[in-house]
């Protein structure tokens, strides 16, 4: 038994199976079950084939318009069989028990140090060709933008998460309900890990240093927030302890209680936080998070999901119908399928999931026809969906929102087949209610024309995942740019406030639904920019919440004007940071 001490930043007591996050290196530890050992493996054996093949793709590229240069890549060709790199990664995994990610992470570590060592400057420089490569194998190793709280989704009821550090982004991905308490080595008393913690119920204690090297993924802990300890491989006693403490939560209808109340300001601004959904299932989520409403519903997931058939018109009626109703008084903001050509097509010829599309296919690497452009060359399906909006509309508050549009004509194309769907309705003695339209303001072209866009809408909602990447000309799922994307870039910054302005200016409602709000620091900037509602994933509505009911709107507002007038994404985390340190008053925590 080994006892760390910290500070304890939310008291309780719990005790579970460590899950470790690196989140410097971006890679969550954890361990793995021996009957996951050869899919470990497998996964690891399919990112080298996709590697290969993507490489000598490439290669053949270069091959044809710069001879010269194609054999640039032989070095990282070779390197994918070198047996010190993913034979010993496998290695790790059999031996270790840990995630494939994680092997990866480690065999480079110990890769780069080799090069640090060797005199030969070209050889040295080597050592970027294996940062290039291992980049390049990890991002196969995922079948998605995998988020921490995508990968532990797969743990226990009890873990415990042990991280050198937890920014406010990733915490709001975890799943809460899985991991039990948290310990980090950094956070002395920084604001957000406090307030993260107190507002989840979570013990948690932070400033332990080296826990995450220290404890095994799969350990056994204690978090001890009150006496403010990490305990690794606890005595039975301390296990009986923590089991004890389990006892004497807080009563859970107070909790509940809370994570319902509005939220607002600490003057009063009021602050709509709604859901971003996949799933039907999800709804229970986002309503146990506190959501007021569901401000995306990513409808193409249906097609992934429980509809085989986009022609269906009944079907689709009957989940929206249902998810309107069940989220009542709130309402449910659905977006028209976000869809590009290939996975329409694999959906039109039943093809089985996964042929031409699977639902966590990487979504920043499409574009082209997607989108309203992709609906509007299908009228025939676009129009079902729309028929079966406008009947589900009936049922509570609807409102219907375009993805990716990029022009006014576009939009007029749009609101043109409503009014199409509605006349099939009435001809067949159905009287749809009307429903407010909406677009996605996703595209840098529909963030210069806000103004124009505006007039033709009755609301606006801002996708930061799109504009970000369109905007600063990054792919997210490339992990070597992927650093480039930033959400507190001025240019982007500059682009909301432009839309808000837009939106202001007509009276129409503006909330912004992209990851960025996910971020409760980056939240609290964007309230000083003047917006005030978000759609967020439903675990970062507790936090956000939290974090708001304790900051002023006008020292918002004033830190936001001093923000725009930085110029580098350092400056602006910075001055970010160090201001919400000190306009929260952080209860219980002194600095
Ligand atoms: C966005 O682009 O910000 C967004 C919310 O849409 P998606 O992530 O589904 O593209
Ligand atoms: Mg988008």
């Amino acid at each position: 038994m080994q006892r760390l001490k910290g500070i304890g930043v939310s008291p309780g007591v719990v005790a579970g199976r460590a899950v470790v996050l690196i989140q410097r290196a971006q890679v969550l530890r954890y361990q793995i079950a021996p009957a996951r050992v050869d899919v470990e493996i497998e996964r690891l054996e399919e990112s080298r084939a996709r590697s290969r093949r993507q490489l000598l793709e490439i290669q053949e590229q270069l091959a044809r318009r710069r001879p010269e240069l194609s054999s640039l890549f032989d070095a990282q060709l070779l390197m994918l069989d070198d047996p010190m790199l993913l034979p010993r990664a496998a290695a790790m995994v059999r031996d270790q028990r840990v995630n494939a990610e994680w092997a990866v992470q480690q065999v480079f570590h110990e890769f780069g140090a080799v090069f640090d060592e060797v005199a030969d400057p070209y050889l040295r420089e080597r050592r970027g060709d294996v940062a290039d490569l291992v980049g390049r194998v990890r991002m196969n190793l995922r079948k998605h933008d995998a988020t921490p709280r995508d990968l532990l989704r797969e743990l226990d009821e009890a873990s415990i998460l042990v991280a050198d550090e937890l920014t406010p982004s990733v915490a709001a991905q975890v799943d809460w309900t899985k991991v039990r308490g948290f310990a980090t080595d950094a956070g002395s008393r920084t604001y957000h890990t406090a307030i993260l913690a107190r507002s989840l119920d979570v013990p948690a204690v932070v400033g332990l240093h080296n826990a995450s090297e220290q404890v095994q993924a799969g350990q056994i802990v204690v978090v001890d927030g009150t006496a403010s300890e990490l305990i690794i491989g606890p005595a039975p006693e301390e296990l009986a302890r923590a089991a004890h403490h389990a006892d004497d939560r807080r009563p859970a209808a107070i909790v509940d209680a809370e994570r319902r109340r509005p939220a607002s300001t600490s003057d009063g601004v009021p602050i709509r936080l709604d859901a971003n959904i996949e799933f039907p299932d999800d709804l229970a989520a986002a309503r146990y998070a506190g959501a007021e409403g569901i401000g995306l519903y990513r409808s193409e997931f249906l097609l992934a999901d429980r509809i085989d058939d986009v022609r269906d018109e009944d079907r689709q009626y009957e989940i929206y119908r249902r998810m309107i109703e069940g989220m009542a008084p709130g309402g449910v903001t659905v977006r028209t399928f976000d869809l590009d050509e290939e996975q329409l097509a694999s959906r039109l010829t039943h093809h089985p999931l996964g042929s031409g599309w699977a639902a966590d296919e990487p979504r920043s690497a499409r574009q082209g026809l997607r989108g309203l452009r992709l609906s509007l060359t299908r009228p025939d399906l676009f129009r079902v969906q729309l028929r079966a909006l406008l009947r589900a509309g009936r049922h509570g508050r609807l409102r219907i929102m375009f993805p990716f549009v990029s022009s006014v004509e576009q939009l007029r194309d749009a609101r043109q087949m409503v009014a199409q769907a509605a006349a099939d309705l009435e001809r067949r003695g159905e009287h749809p209610a009307p429903v407010p339209i909406g677009v996605m303001i996703e595209v840098p072209a529909a963030a210069y024309t806000a103004d124009l866009l505006a007039r033709e809408v009755d609301f606006f909602t801002i996708g930061t995942n799109d504009l970000i990447q369109y905007c600063l000309a990054v792919d997210r799922a490339d992990e070597r740019v992927s650093r480039l994307y930033e959400p507190l870039h001025p240019a982007i910054l500059r682009m909301i406030l432009m839309v808000r302005r837009a939106a202001t200016r007509q009276r129409i409602p503006v909330s912004l639904c992209g990851e960025m709000a996910s971020d409760p620091a980056i939240v609290t900037l964007l309230v000083g920019l003047g917006l005030t509602e978000f759609s967020m994933t439903p675990g970062a509505i507790p936090i956000a919440k939290q974090v708001l009911s304790e900051l002023r709107s006008d020292e918002l507002r004033a830190l936001a004007r001093r923000i725009l007038k930085l110029s580098t994404v350092d400056d602006i985390e910075r001055v970010l940071l160090a201001a919400l340190g000190r306009l929260t008053p952080i209860k219980g925590v002194t600095s």
